[in-house]
Formats: C-alpha cells, sequence, structure tokens
C-alpha cells in the first residue's frame, strides 16, 4: 500500500508533467472505481491540472476549475506514466490522455481503490477523508504528543490508525518503531514522555530519509516495473536478515495478512 514516501516521489514525478498540460480524455474502464463524480470524468477533457497536493493516503489533483480529482490507492492502486503504445496492465482503470501524448494510467489488481471528482467544498463525501487525523509530514511535535496520549493501546496500531495521523501504513510504521527503539507491541500507556517524543522524531526522520530514496527511483519513470519500492527498507520485510544496527536477526510476525517485522534487541518489548 502507498505510504507517504511512495506518494511524495509519485508526486513529485508527476507534479512537473501534469501542470499545465492539457487533459484531452479521461476514461474510467473500471467505471466503479470513481466513487463520486464518475458522470463527469469526460467533461474533465480541455482543462489543466494545478499544483496538486497530498493529504496521509490520499492524492488530491486539483484542476484549472476548482475541482479535486482525489485518489486513494488502497492495497494495489499503481500509477503508470506511459506513452499510448506501452504495455497496458491488464488491471488498468483509469486513463487520463494528456496533450503532450503521454498518458497516466492507474492500475489495480484488487480493485479496492478509489476516485472521487468533486468540488473542492465536497471533500465530506470523500469516504474517509474528513476522519483523517493530521499528516504525519506536518503534524508538529505537540500536537502529535497530545494526540498520541488518547490512544493507550499498541504502538504500530495507533502509528498506522489514520485518525490518529495520516499517511503511515504497515511498512513505514516498522521502520519508524525500530528507528525509535519501540517493540511494536508496545502499549503506549507503558511509555514516558521521552519515549513518545522520541517516536515523534523518528516519524519525521523516516519519512524524510526515505524521501531522496524514493525520489530516486522513480526519477527514471513511472512505469509498470513499478510496484512497490520497499527494498530499501531497513526492517520490514527483512525477517531472518541482521538488524542493521546491532546484527540480531529480524523478527517476524503475520497477522490478519500484514507482516510485522523488528528487532527484538534493539526494540525490547518491556524495558
Ligand atoms: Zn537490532
Amino acid at each position: 500500500m502507498p505510504e507517504i514516501p511512495d506518494l511524495e516521489a509519485i508526486r513529485h514525478f508527476l507534479a512537473p508533467r501534469l501542470i499545465g498540460n492539457t487533459l484531452l480524455t479521461a476514461e474510467a474502464r473500471i467505471p466503479w472505481i470513481v466513487r463520486t463524480g464518475a458522470s463527469g470524468l469526460e467533461s474533465l477533457a480541455g482543462h489543466q491540472f494545478a499544483p496538486f497536493s497530498r493529504h496521509g493516503k490520499f492524492l488530491l489533483f486539483a484542476t484549472d476549475d476548482d475541482r479535486l480529482l482525489v485518489v486513494n490507492a488502497m492495497l494495489t492502486g499503481r500509477f503508470q506514466w506511459a506513452e499510448p503504445a506501452d504495455r497496458k496492465r491488464p488491471s488498468t482503470a483509469l486513463i487520463l490522455t494528456f496533450a503532450d501524448g503521454h498518458e497516466l494510467r492507474y492500475s489495480d489488481a484488487r480493485r479496492m481503490g478509489r476516485w472521487y471528482l468533486v468540488s473542492a467544498a465536497d471533500l465530506g463525501v470523500v469516504s474517509q477523508f474528513a476522519e483523517l487525523g493530521p499528516d504525519a509530514m506536518a503534524v508538529d511535535e505537540e500536537t502529535f504528543v497530545a494526540r498520541l496520549k488518547r490512544h493507550p493501546g499498541q504502538i504500530k496500531s495507533t502509528l498506522t490508525n489514520q485518525k490518529f495521523i495520516a499517511g503511515i501504513g504497515n511498512a513505514y510504521a516498522d521502520e519508524i518503531l525500530w528507528a525509535a527503539g519501540l517493540h511494536p507491541h508496545r502499549r503506549r500507556a507503558t511509555m514516558n514522555e521521552e519515549d513518545l517524543r522520541r517516536l515523534y522524531r523518528a516519524t519525521r526522520e523516516t519519512i524524510e530519509w526515505a524521501l531522496p530514496i524514493l525520489r530516486a527511483e522513480v526519477a527514471a519513470g513511472l512505469d509498470q516495473r513499478n510496484e512497490e519500492w520497499r527494498d530499501h527498507l531497513r526492517v520490514h520485510r527483512k525477517a531472518d536478515q541482521p538488524c542493521p544496527r546491532c546484527g540480531h536477526p529480524i523478527r517476524s510476525q503475520v497477522r490478519g495478512g500484514s507482516e510485522t517485522d523488528y528487532c527484538l534487541h534493539c526494540q525490547p518489548l518491556a524495558l
């Protein structure tokens, strides 16, 4: 699932290519992926995107007539910046064509992603958007700590709870908790003030660390080779490999289909 560093890299790649590039056509090959505004999709033709933003795991493409094309790519949504002759992924769900001859394609193998075309005032109709907490890249330390104190449970569950802060998912939660030296199942109620502040710093530092790595990955192209950018991670999906900090093997647990990886030596469950 794309998280903040993935989506920021996509945004960084697409922004200079989309802005000022007139849309020629917008076609939903799987119409129900566009949850709101599907009937207006064709009316995007002739318009351009203004600078676009991101909140949590949502990308918000602003148009020059004050509408927003909002995308929540969920688990398997992928973007492709392609030439018309490039092979389409079988799961291609949406295609935007542009005056410069490129196509922005969105594919989604599990078809869980959601698109919405709304006026800027209607963001409330976008499922889950209204409940999002502050973006993990923008939240300040005092807000982070104050909000965290309302969640006494296991810290990884809280960190990936989009109502607490938005934009962190399963992969980067593992990275952040490793950086902070906190066990993923550690209950927040057992953590002191310094632990909470260290977690804030680890969150910011982990995102900042990943951004240039992913921008470099995407610089060569946003194409169908791109699946998920996870090779650079230090503990997530690195089961049994040595911890980069201490050399002990990374432990792995799978619960409900999602993997949690950590170093028990660097991240003891109880202090
Ligand atoms: Zn370690």
